[in-house]
């Protein structure tokens, strides 16, 4: 399957939007905001923040899911009344605490080991993120990228599950996390059924996104109305495109697509 712009599907996403329960999901870095040479260099456009900050008061539920850490997800967007889940569904920020799942916590020592192991094998310009219950390696400013991955990433690989940790790939980055069934798709399924939401718009960009594109398919076969958007980029996986129903040009057009939900929200409600 591949996805058809999302400009070309106005017609189905207003029928969304109208949904009294409808609830707007979105992930951060590489889809409301630009990709930087660091994570802490990143930063949400103005657009997108006033967007996200005027559909909260519209709709139910509008939900960050990403993984950046709850807290530093949090601090780069500001906004009261949005669900902002960290490290892809293993914690939560609420009202200014980090609540994090107890079976990830749990397996905290063996990712400080890990983490020491594979500081002492990063070449200059790769850093490794402590970001409490995962543990981030970005390789973006490494003198060569690809050789980075041809020749660490087997080895952080093997360190990883010598701790009974698991590694995922993503732009630019590999991620130990805990061996617990947790992802961006569960925590999406989660709120969507703890809101008892109707219809459900996921947008995101990297391979993190594909286990909440896919659960959208899956929520649409128990009656709820998720579908799922992946943002193009020259760095997006082709699967992103494949898996998502409907298709943005990068965050600008992200931008034209919220500008769009609230519009058809509010037109919708009067
Ligand atoms: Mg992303």
């Amino acid at each position: 399957m591949t996805a058809i712009h999302w400009s070309k599907a106005k017609e189905q996403i207003r029928q969304l939007v109208a949904q009294p329960r409808f609830g707007l999901f979105s992930d951060l870095d590489g889809t409301l905001a630009p990709i930087a040479p660091t994570p802490e260099a990143a930063a949400i456009t103005p657009g997108n923040r006033q967007h996200l900050q005027d559909l909260a008061a519209e709709l139910p539920l509008v939900a960050l899911i990403s993984g950046r850490r709850a807290a530093s997800l949090q601090a780069k967007v500001g906004l009261p009344g949005l669900v902002y889940v960290g490290n892809h569904g293993l914690e939560q920020w609420l009202d200014g605490k980090v609540v994090g799942l107890p079976q990830a916590a749990a397996h905290r020592p063996a990712l400080e080991q890990a983490h020491a192991a594979i500081q002492a094998i990063l070449p200059p310009g790769a850093v490794a993120e402590d970001k409490g219950l995962t543990l981030s390696i970005h390789y973006r400013q490494t003198k060569d990228p690809r050789e980075f991955m041809l020749t660490r990433a087997v080895e952080i690989h093997n360190i990883a599950r010598q701790h009974g940790l698991v590694l995922f790939t993503g732009k630019m980055v590999l991620e130990v996390r805990p061996p617990v069934e947790v992802d961006k798709g569960t925590a999406f399924s989660e709120l969507a059924l703890e809101n008892k939401l109707t219809a459900a718009l996921f947008l995101g960009d990297d391979i993190s996104d594909l286990s909440a594109l896919e659960t959208a398919t899956k929520l649409r076969s128990q009656g709820i109305a998720a579908y799922g958007v992946g943002v193009q980029s020259e760095e997006a996986p082709p699967e992103i495109l494949q898996q998502a129903d409907y298709v943005a040009d990068g965050v600008a057009d992200v931008e034209e697509l919220l500008g769009f939900v609230l519009m058809a929200r509010k037109a919708s409600s009067t």
